[in-house]
């Protein structure tokens, strides 16, 4: 096991309720590879940047919340929490030893070869599949979805619970065709636990201008109730478990 590894850290929640089962403490580590169009962080894209912390240090205040965490964990977040995968693994072989859950909440834009281990012993994978088709992924994210899915297979290989994000975008992925794809694809696997189609949003637009990039969604509207109610239909007349 490697040793007190050093991590860049954006922030810290430590009462999350969104981001796995339970109370959880959400580390939110800085970095990304992906440049998401939607991206609601755009500060927290830039790698070796944030706060220097170590495995250590981070668990030492984890376990101030150990009672409020029971029913929950940690999970880690960014960014792109698989971009420092060595910082990953060893918190979660020690946060296990702690008898803590771990989450991993990943855009999945690592490849296999290098965050392979951390796939392998999170106890939940929360993955996020910016679109099915290739090209339209690359769109939003700037690059394909091919790590995603190897990384959806190998947790159905493990027989290891996965719970899909996907975020709705008015013009980009709210779309029945890319929809019914989507849930035809993840039919088959019976790893995934949980489907949360999320209405895009901008809330982080302000966070854009503060820094002065272009923010491409300017025009786009959030999806309605009704839109994002036929949307989760797909899936669920698909018996899969979406909401
Ligand atoms: S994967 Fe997440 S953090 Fe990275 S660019 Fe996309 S939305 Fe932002």
């Amino acid at each position: 096991m490697p040793n007190n590894t050093v991590g860049y850290v954006h922030s810290i929640e430590t009462f999350g309720a969104l981001d796995g089962p339970g109370i959880r403490y959400i580390l939110f580590l800085q970095g990304c590879p992906l440049k998401c169009l939607y991206c609601h962080n755009p500060d927290a894209l830039e790698t070796n940047s944030g706060t220097i912390k170590s495995v250590d240090e981070v668990l030492n205040d984890v376990v101030r919340y150990k009672s409020f965490l029971s029913g929950g964990g940690i999970t880690l977040s960014g960014g792109e929490p698989l971009l420092q995968s060595d910082f990953c693994e060893e918190l979660i072989d020690k946060a296990h030893v702690l008898g803590f859950h771990v989450a991993i909440d990943t855009s999945g834009g690592m490849p296999l070869s290098v965050c392979k281990n951390v796939i392998e012993k999170a106890d939940l994978l929360l993955l996020d599949i910016k679109a099915i088709d290739a090209e339209l992924c690359r769109k939003i994210s700037g690059q394909d979805n091919s790590n995603a899915l190897k990384i959806l297979n190998l947790r159905e290989q493990l027989k290891k619970p996965v719970w899909i994000r996907h975020v709705v975008v008015p013009g980009l992925t709210l779309d029945k065709n890319h929809l019914t794809a989507l849930a035809d694809y993840l039919m088959p696997f019976k790893c995934v636990e949980r489907i949360d189609l999320l209405p895009f949003h901008k809330l982080g637009e302000y966070k854009w201008e503060n820094m002065k990039r272009k923010y491409e969604l300017w025009d786009t509207p959030t999806p309605t109730n009704e839109e994002m109610k036929e949307a989760i239909k797909i899936f669920l007349d698909r018996r899969l478990p979406a909401n």
